[in-house]
């Protein structure tokens, strides 16, 4: 057996979610959805679940919700190539309910090995229930649009799309947001550029 094997890769990734028996949600899914991106990407966006127009086509952030991140991206004038978006859960609750302790914890793996192959520059984390999930404690308040770092990883966190929907205040908040990291992420870049001029 060769060393390759034993190499995880997203494709291998999606193909366990895909097939995935390991919570409730597993009985009720049309489509798991493992989530979208290069592995080159420097961004990962985390959500809390597949919606109905996910769960219809097994792809991250396609409805009303995506529309919404695709627009405060373009805004931010970050590609969609530059990033890897997913959730804290890969199938979807039914009726939209919150995902479940169980569920966080057994899904947990799958990010877990998203995030070891990517090595994102930054986690981006979308709305509550994803902060909560991933960073602890209840208030995303406090960190919102700022940048904070766990364990040598950098993590940003801001309002869940949907949660914008029907608030104008509050898209804007989250677009400003999103331009925040976009800056953050090309300071770094170009530091890194200028390093290897002078090296
Ligand atoms: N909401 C989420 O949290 N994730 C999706 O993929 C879609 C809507
Ligand atoms: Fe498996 Fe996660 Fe889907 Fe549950 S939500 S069945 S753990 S992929």
């Amino acid at each position: 057996m060769t060393a390759q094997k034993h190499e995880d890769s997203l494709e291998k990734i999606a193909g366990d979610v895909r097939g995935c028996p390991l919570c409730k949600l597993a009985r009720t899914r049309k489509n798991a959805v493992p989530g979208e991106g290069q592995i080159s990407a420097k961004i990962m966006f985390i959500g809390e679940a597949p919606g109905r127009s996910e769960d219809e086509k097994g792809k991250p952030f396609v409805g009303a919700a995506g529309r919404i991140l695709d627009n405060v991206l373009k805004k931010a004038g970050i590609e969609r190539s530059q990033v890897f978006i997913t959730n804290i859960v890969k199938c979807r609750p039914p009726n939209n309910r919150v995902p479940e302790e169980d569920e966080l914890i057994a899904c947990r793996p799958y990010l877990d090995r998203q995030i070891a192959l990517i090595k994102p520059k930054v986690i981006c984390i979308l709305g509550r229930t994803a902060y909560s999930s991933i960073l602890g404690g209840s208030s995303i308040t406090a960190n919102r649009g700022k940048i904070v770092e766990r364990s040598g990883q950098k993590y940003f966190s801001t309002f869940h799309p949907a949660a914008v929907i029907y608030n104008k205040n509050l898209r804007s908040r989250l677009e400003d947001d999103l331009k925040k990291l976009a800056e953050e992420i090309n300071k770094e870049e170009e530091s890194k550029e200028s390093l290897e001029d002078y090296l």
